[in-house]
């Protein structure tokens, strides 16, 4: 009986894996193995990289429109076993969805949705590592060139996508802002928990003040997560937000793929840099 149980278990276990595509996960090992099956993993403008040197030069500002209007809602959260993300769950029924242009952007970028990536401990979570300095946690906005109609077709092109990119770092109080989200996470904690919230607020409150946006590194490169399309315009600001030990440990309470497992150290290590420039942004007066 015992042994007709395993079979039976392990057919289980088999198609499971079938019918959800190549698993992939955040190990050493696993990462290793993501350009198996996601050929762009692979490639030579790959994300998150180590920002060292960089370019200066004047650039006009970014425009972050609608970002203090409220998001259009209602607003989604979703653990989709990789990380906890947010967005909109009617975006084109709406007319004030936030978007980015301006800067060194030639096109305008419509908000699409937004995620973390956090670690086990306070000395590693964010993806892109700033003058050797790993941040506990790091939030990515992502938004797609509004010349594309869905995220798989700009996906495909090199200025399909911007993602702007901000740092959190270790504070004895919590990120009251940031609240606004981690009060609903121990409603995502589960696997594939997907919840609608009744309340929505402003992308601005999540985000440093204007003032603090001023710098910013931009270089061309991925998505973190396969299949790593090398389709986007990263804007890397370098002034951190706060975040507490136990705002942090809510996103450490959430469980992966599987209810087995603790959803932690959900960062892609850093890719070579090859011949792609850093630029800094020096603020044009
Ligand atoms: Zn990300």
């Amino acid at each position: 009986m015992g042994s007709t149980y395993m079979q039976f278990a392990i057919i289980i276990l088999l198609t499971g894996q079938l019918t959800h595509g190549h698993h992939w996960g955040y190990s050493k090992e696993e990462q290793a193995k993501w350009k198996e099956h996601f050929k762009s993993c692979g490639g030579h403008r790959q994300s998150p990289i180590s920002i060292n040197e960089a370019i200066g030069r004047k650039v006009r500002a970014l425009k972050l429109g609608n970002y203090n209007d409220p998001l259009p809602g209602p607003l989604m959260l979703h653990n989709n076993g990789h990380t906890v993300a947010l967005e909109i769950a009617h975006p084109q029924r709406s007319q004030s969805v936030p978007y980015v242009a301006n800067g060194l952007l030639t096109k305008r970028y419509q908000f699409e949705s937004l995620h973390f990536h956090w670690g086990e401990k306070n000395d590693l979570g964010a993806e892109h590592i700033l003058r050797g300095k790993r941040y506990p946690m790091e939030m990515h906005m992502v938004h797609r060139n509004k010349n594309y109609p869905t995220m798989e077709e700009a996906m495909k092109h090199a200025d399909g996508l911007t993602v702007l990119a901000f740092f959190y770092k270790l504070d004895e109080n919590d990120n009251k802002q940031l609240d606004q989200l981690v009060k609903h996470l121990p409603r995502v904690y589960a696997p594939h928990a997907n919840i609608t919230l009744t309340e929505t607020f402003a992308l601005a409150s999540l985000i440093p003040s204007s003032e603090k946006r001023r710098s910013y590194f931009m270089y061309n490169g991925s998505l973190t997560t396969p299949p790593c399309s090398e389709a986007v315009t990263w804007i890397v600001y370098s002034n951190p937000m706060p975040v507490s030990e136990v705002q942090l440990n809510k996103f450490r309470s959430m469980f992966g793929h599987d209810s087995h497992t603790k959803l932690i150290n959900n960062f892609r290590y850093v890719q070579d840099i090859g011949s792609r420039e850093v630029i800094a942004r020096i603020p044009r007066l």
